[in-house]
């Protein structure tokens, strides 16, 4: 039987007079998704996508694409069907047990938005529900609390016959809200936090840092894969690898080693905003989690936060690592962030780092570094990779 999907809007809903500007970016990642699996029609009404998949599309696929789409609340799967009542029951008696397979309740709705068809809404829905009880007679009507809902709704052109709904990204439109650079680490938390601020609409891009001989050329394969992981929700990602390399066999050499970790901070906050401003993001985004390690403590992070000079955010700051673990496994990053390959911050790590630093010491101990140059050099060697 032909299905159609109707994916519904989520947040977008409550946007005013500019709601088409969110729908449109929405619209546009919707299309690069279903071409992606084989094409279809997109087409919108009433705060529902349509989507009419072509006959070679695979319906699962899409589905699963549609449901990493920010902006989107829910799914329903739909049977096209022609407007004739007789046809409509026996769609429905082919397309609805498989859907109500292992639920002991439903109730039946109609929509009518073409006025004109002959039978109106409670007369459609008592046949729908009688149609379904007729070749499911132990499944129990509940018009209060049914565990699931068989709705019919008449269209224009056709009526479409669904039954429950699969959840959506919710979120708002990646794009919408203006481009971030995410910190990546082949950590746990920084893929979280870039999947985050993707779902609140960012547009996100990324720098790593590492530190070859010290880091593999292994651990960078592992960053590039998170990316592409969370590219599956993001869309499209930029990956600039920056090494530091010789800013830390500097810091090394020159400030007292429990400054190391904090001044190391410090210096990817300057090239990360550097690079931000170059590539017009507007914002900075890491996987930081209040008093997660040394360098996440609020002193800590305050004399980090003014190397950057620019807004950062930080949307793992309030959770546990627990909750960031349970994020990270739903997107599939988890399995990845967990691949034992060292990182340039665990490179050279002080014994007892500073966990309540001062501005001024620390200031002092980076002008013994001179970083300056060493800085416009790292950016120089920037590479980037284009992910997904
Ligand atoms: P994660 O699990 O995200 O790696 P973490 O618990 O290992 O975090 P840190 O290593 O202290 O914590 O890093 C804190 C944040 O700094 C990371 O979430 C990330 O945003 C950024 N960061 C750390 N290392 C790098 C790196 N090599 N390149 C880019 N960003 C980094
Ligand atoms: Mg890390």
């Amino acid at each position: 039987m032909k299905e159609i999907l109707l994916c519904k809007y989520g947040e977008i809903v409550l946007k005013g007079l500019n709601k088409s500007h969110f729908e449109n970016i929405m619209l546009k990642e919707i299309r690069r998704r279903v071409e992606k699996c084989g094409g279809g029609k997109v087409s919108h009404a009433q705060s529902t996508v349509y989507v009419d998949p072509a006959d070679e599309t695979d319906v699962d696929q899409l589905c699963a694409e549609l449901q990493k789409v920010f902006g989107i609340a829910s799914i329903c799967r739909a049977a096209v069907v022609e407007k004739d009542m007789d046809k409509i029951l026996a769609a429905v008696k082919e397309y609805i047990p498989e859907k109500l397979a292992g639920y002991r309740s439903f109730r039946a709705d109609a929509k009518r938005a073409d006025k004109r068809f002959p039978l109106k809404s409670p007369e459609i829905a008592a046949m729908v529900g009688g149609a379904v009880l007729s070749v499911m007679p132990s499944i129990k009507v509940a018009l209060d609390n049914p565990e699931i809902g068989v709705t019919v709704e008449i269209r224009e052109e056709h009526a479409f016959i669904h039954a429950g709904s699969m959840k959506g990204a919710d979120g708002m439109p990646v794009g919408s809200a203006g481009r971030a650079l995410l910190l990546l680490s082949g950590g746990i938390d920084s893929p979280v936090a870039g999947y985050m601020m993707a779902k609140r609409g960012a547009r996100v891009e990324a720098i790593h840092f590492e530190s070859f001989p010290y880091t593999s050329e292994a651990a960078r394969e592992k960053v590039l894969e998170l990316a592409r992981l969370i590219s599956d929700y993001c869309g499209p990602i930029k990956v600039h690898v920056v090494s530091v390399t010789e800013i830390q066999e500097r810091l090394r050499d020159t400030v007292d080693e429990e400054y190391f970790t904090l001044l190391l901070r410090r210096s990817m906050m300057r090239l990360a905003a550097r690079v931000a401003q170059k590539r017009e993001c507007h914002a900075l985004i890491t996987g930081e989690s209040l008093g997660q390690v040394a360098s996440q403590t609020m002193l800590a992070m305050s004399v980090t936060d003014p190397a950057a000079g620019m807004l950062i955010f930080r949307p793992c700051i309030g959770m546990d690592k627990e909750e960031i673990i349970s994020i990270s496994r739903r997107i599939n990053t988890f399995e990845t962030s967990i691949l034992p390959y060292e990182d340039c911050c665990t490179v050279f790590t002080p014994k007892h780092p500073k966990t309540r630093p001062e501005l001024p010491k620390v200031i002092a101990q980076e002008e013994k570094a001179m970083l300056t140059e060493l800085e416009a050099t790292a950016l120089l060697g920037l590479t980037t990779y284009y992910i997904g």
